[in-house]
């Protein structure tokens, strides 16, 4: 295929907001439609998208190179766009949490591992944008595949 030309033509209106999520396929859709619809962000967000999604910006112990390139790609978007909101999204079964070692959380149940996470990154995100608003969310399926995404308690 030489070239393909999309019926989408680019998008010209500025954005305030980033959405971290995992690259697990499953959920893909069903996030973009909370978040489009949901949320009414209409398409227009910055997306960071990488296994564990958040959570990469937990990692400062275990995993030191990781964090380091999540905090990188965070500044980056945030300054070069002017962001104003961030939206955090970790989802049910996980395969990224598979491979994480059980003591670094306090739970060894995977949503309250993730919602460690999550309150974790932040935490350490208002901190560093002390003007950005942030929030999380924790997407999960039924047993007919339905997703449901939920604020988390702070
Ligand atoms: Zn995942």
């Amino acid at each position: 295929m030489p070239s393909f030309q999309p019926q989408t033509k680019i998008n010209a209106q500025p954005t305030d907001a980033l959405v971290v999520f995992c690259s697990d396929h499953r959920f893909r859709a069903g996030i973009e439609e909370f978040l489009n619809q949901g949320l009414r962000l209409n398409e227009n967000y910055d997306l960071l998208v990488i296994p564990g999604g958040p959570q990469c910006l937990t990692l400062v112990e275990y995993l030191p190179k990781f964090s380091w390139a999540g905090w990188r790609w965070f500044r980056f978007l945030v300054e070069a766009h002017d962001l104003k909101q961030l939206i955090l999204v970790a989802h049910q079964d996980c395969g990224w949490y598979k491979d994480l070692p059980l003591h670094l959380h306090d739970s060894q149940e995977p949503r309250k591992r993730q919602e460690q996470d999550l309150r974790k990154a932040q935490k350490s995100l208002a901190k560093e944008f002390p003007d950005l608003n942030i929030q999380s969310y924790y997407a999960e399926y039924d047993a007919e595949g339905r997703i449901n995404v939920e604020a988390l308690e702070s």
